[in-house]
């Protein structure tokens, strides 16, 4: 179970809330729903709703386990303990880089 930042709207999720953050399961989703997200890693909320067998993911909302926090797309990446870290100077205090920061 680590962190790590959704590659579309660039939130910090947690893998074990998101299917992994999708990736490892990319063949089995239904894609049609925002093609371009395809091999990215996902939070929730950009995560699909479907497989593509039907069965629902549970994803494609956020979900309420903790609070949403947008950090500039592209910035950060899952360190040796499993914590975003800036990936510049390695700085863990993500919410000093915090965007916004969302409930819903
Ligand atoms: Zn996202």
């Amino acid at each position: 179970m680590s962190l790590f930042q959704c590659e579309v709207c660039g939130c910090r999720e947690n893998t074990a809330l998101s299917w992994q953050g999708f990736r490892m399961f990319s063949d089995e989703i239904d894609w049609s729903y925002a093609p371009e997200r395809e091999g990215k890693r996902l939070c929730s909320a950009c995560g699909p709703k479907h497989f593509k067998n039907g069965e629902p993911t549970n994803c494609g909302r956020w979900h309420d386990k903790f609070e949403r926090v947008f950090l500039p797309l592209g910035m950060f990446v899952t360190n040796c303990r499993g914590n975003l870290a800036h990936h510049e100077t390695g700085d863990e205090n993500y919410r000093a880089y915090a965007l916004e920061v969302s409930n819903v």
